[in-house]
């Protein structure tokens, strides 16, 4: 078994800083109990690269990024470079680095703590009914990578954009969706919107092939528009859900939002290899940034996602997700999670994470 790991760090911008430095702390942690070593490498990548070398990506924070066993970022982004021209601002580097990776599988889980029912927007929660889904949205295709442009139409000028999928994108994010519902509770709900779109008609073709693959997951189709009413409606039916690039985006952001906690939400992009990208699913959080109330539990939670999907060591990712659990249990909150209640800082939080590990 591997026992050292080479992990390239993308702080990024805001409280992208603190929150990483708390899942180093964890890491750190996990690497004396499970006798491994990891080696952090800072890449900079978003609006700190900007102000450093005039661009959002340079290209030693990919080859940085190619090196690494896998890719741990904070966030990118801020008012201060919101003016800046596409091609220069921080998100370019998000884009960038997915696209040399080759990371074509998102995946975001969305759990409601039992502990934390108060902060869910949806009655359900208050009767004391949970949920605990995954995402898997395509990442690399569809509609904000296809063909489009501007032309003269019969109502002046027309823009259009393009969703095409080919099988075999369809197919390798397939896969991804039926081995991670393996892993879970075997249940992979696909969402497409096959009554219109032909994109999807094909989508859901490739879906049953793989479903004929996969007898032991229980496999069933649902219409976007029904799925967006399922997820607030009855979210705990959800165990997979796999989805296109565009509706993974709106879907997900959805799904975060009913656990009415963005602090505590991680996320995973990964590709064929082992090696992956992980990040909380929150932006940079300029209103907070450098006052020490961000939630670190939503990087940390990325981290535990490392161990597991890409460094082998689902051992300790459990560890991780444990310790995480047991602070919130012990009543210890950010400011975000606290419901106006007492609240610790983001390096508190991460030593007591650290201190249950
Ligand atoms: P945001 O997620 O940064 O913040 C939304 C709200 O949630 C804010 O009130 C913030 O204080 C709070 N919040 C977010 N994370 C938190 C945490 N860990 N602990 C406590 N509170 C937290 O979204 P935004 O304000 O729309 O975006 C801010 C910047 O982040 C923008 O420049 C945006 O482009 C960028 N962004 C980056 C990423 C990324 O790097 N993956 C994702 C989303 C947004």
């Amino acid at each position: 078994m591997k026992r050292e790991f080479n992990i390239a760090v993308i702080a990024g911008d805001g409280i992208g800083p603190e929150i990483t430095d708390a899942a180093i702390r964890v890491l750190k942690k996990v690497g004396e109990k499970y006798g491994c070593k990891f080696n952090f490498t800072d890449v900079f990548a978003g609006g700190c690269a900007i102000d450093k070398y005039g661009e959002p990506l340079p290209k030693a924070s990919v080859d940085a990024c190619l090196a690494a066993d896998s890719v741990l970022l904070g966030a990118v982004g801020g008012p201060k470079w919101d003016t800046l021209p596409g091609h220069l601002r921080p998100e370019r580097a998000l884009l960038g680095v997915r696209e040399a990776m080759g990371l074509y599988a998102n995946i975001r889980p969305a759990r409601l703590m039992p502990e934390l029912a108060a902060a869910c927007p949806l009655k359900m929660a208050s009767e004391g009914v949970g949920f605990d889904l995954v995402i898997v949205r395509e990442l690399t295709g569809g509609m904000y990578y296809g063909e489009r442009g501007r032309r003269e139409g019969k109502y002046g000028i027309e823009a259009y954009d393009t969703e095409c999928y080919g099988t075999g994108e369809i197919e390798r994010i397939g896969r991804v969706a039926f081995e991670m519902a393996r892993g879970r509770r075997r249940k992979l709900t696909s969402i497409d919107k096959a009554n219109v779109l032909e994109s999807s008609r094909l989508w859901r073709e490739v879906m049953h092939r793989l479903a004929a693959e996969y007898p032991d997951v229980e496999y069933s189709d649902m219409l976007v528009d029904n799925a967006a009413m399922q997820l607030v409606r009855d979210p705990g039916q959800f165990d997979v859900i796999v989805t296109s690039n565009m509706f993974g985006d709106i879907l997900s952001d959805e799904a975060s939002q009913i656990t009415g906690s963005i602090g505590m939400l991680p996320s995973a992009s990964l590709g064929d290899g082992k090696r992956g990208l992980y990040e909380p699913i929150h932006g940079s959080a300029p209103d907070i940034a450098g006052t020490g109330k961000a939630n670190p539990l939503a990087t940390i939670l990325s981290a535990a996602m490392m161990l597991r999907l890409s460094l082998d060591m689902p051992e300790a990712a459990d560890d991780v997700e444990r310790a995480v659990s047991e602070a919130i249990r012990a009543g210890l909150r950010t400011a975000d999670i606290a419901a106006g209640g007492p609240s610790i800082g983001c390096f508190e939080m991460a030593s007591a994470v650290v201190e249950r590990i």
